[in-house]
């Protein structure tokens, strides 16, 4: 007995046109993200507080966050260089 009823409903496997992750990844340790020189790090310090920077990410990209949990200002990073500059830094306090 062979019944040719087709399931109504069935779950048609959707082929996916956009994959979710790349297929190579881009954590290559050669890349062009530029590091800040750990020398240039130690003598760099907050220009508001004068605390020590630490490395951070914001919605630009790299930055540098003050240590001071009391100041808590983010400088951008452009191009490997800190901008250490309070005009141009933002606070990371809510
Ligand atoms: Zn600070």
């Amino acid at each position: 007995m062979i019944e040719e009823t087709q399931p109504t409903g069935s779950a048609v496997p959707a082929v996916a046109a956009t994959p979710a992750a790349p297929p190579h990844a881009p954590a290559a340790p050669a890349g062009p993200t530029p590091q800040i020189e750990p020398w240039l790090r130690e003598i760099l310090r907050c220009p508001q507080c004068r605390s020590t920077l630490s490395d951070g990410s914001g919605p630009s990209g790299q930055e540098l966050h003050c240590t001071n949990a009391e100041c808590r200002l983010a400088y951008r990073v452009d191009d490997g260089i800190p901008v250490l500059l309070v005009d141009e830094s933002r606070s990371l306090a809510g």
